[in-house]
């Protein structure tokens, strides 16, 4: 087996966020695989074959990436961000559970700027202290398990930052998580609607809970819940460094 699969990030939308390994091996690459607003962010060249397929089919993607390499291709992943946070990543090694004779190929993994990153970077450092990442999408596990560690994480005040937040398919889950967030945070405490980062299209609103409305977030916004003492500085939002025994 002469091939190779890299499963890489994009970053959050420009091309000076992308690192110059991920830069390389696309570059090098034969073939593209990825979600297809993903995979078009690659420049086409001659001799680059791009498979752009559904968001929904994450296995048989990792799966058909893995059969390319095995027949000698250099296989590029793409994920936006990073791979392994909520993405393509997990996916791969999942398909490869499934079939191991596949681990003898060269497969690795480049890591990307998750959407988190860039947001609390456009805002400050509301990231700063201690907090923790939730996917709010109920695609891959029940929604009671959703509110469940929301409801901790707000309890142990983590900053929370929330992946996929509202889709069409499912608005009302996202307007009950705010009346979660509220009751549990209380209608004081700040939150960022961080749309579209680093792109022409950025949009970026912060808000006390109070004032907080479902239609503030889509399927391209970064929500970023602020811990009990973060503040604003002018217009920067950041979380102190310290914090006192609970
Ligand atoms: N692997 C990606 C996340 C995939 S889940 C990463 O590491 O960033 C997709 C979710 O990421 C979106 O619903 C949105 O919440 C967030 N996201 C991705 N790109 C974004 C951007 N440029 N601005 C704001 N949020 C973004």
């Amino acid at each position: 087996m002469t091939g190779s699969l890299v499963i890489a990030g994009l970053g959050p939308g420009t091309e000076g966020l992308i690192a110059p390994d991920v830069m390389a091996a696309l570059e090098a690459a034969t073939d593209i695989v990825g979600y297809g607003p993903y995979v078009e962010r690659i420049a086409a060249r001659e001799g680059l074959r791009l498979h752009a397929t559904d968001n929904r089919q994450e296995i048989e993607r990792a799966r058909h990436a893995l059969e390319l390499a095995a027949a000698g291709q250099k296989v590029v992943v793409v994920s936006s961000g990073d791979p392994g946070v909520f993405a393509m990543a997990a996916a791969v090694f999942e398909a490869l559970e499934a079939a191991p004779a596949y681990l003898d190929l060269d497969i690795r993994v480049l890591p990307g700027i998750t959407a988190m990153l860039a947001a609390a970077a456009r805002i400050g450092a509301p990231l700063g202290h201690d907090f923790c990442a939730i996917n709010l999408s109920d695609n891959l596990k029940p929604f009671e398990l959703i509110e469940h560690r929301l409801r901790l994480a707000i309890r142990a005040d983590f900053a929370c930052a929330f992946y996929n937040p509202r889709s069409r398919a499912r608005p009302h889950q996202f307007a009950r998580l705010l009346d979660v967030m509220r009751e549990e945070a209380g209608p004081e405490r700040l939150i960022i609607f961080a749309r579209a980062v680093f792109r022409p299209e950025e949009d970026i609103a912060v808000v006390p809970l109070a004032e907080a409305k479902p239609e503030m977030a889509d399927m391209r916004t970064m929500v970023i819940l602020a811990n009990a003492s973060t503040r604003r500085v002018g217009r920067f939002v950041y979380a102190p460094r310290k914090a006192e025994a609970p």
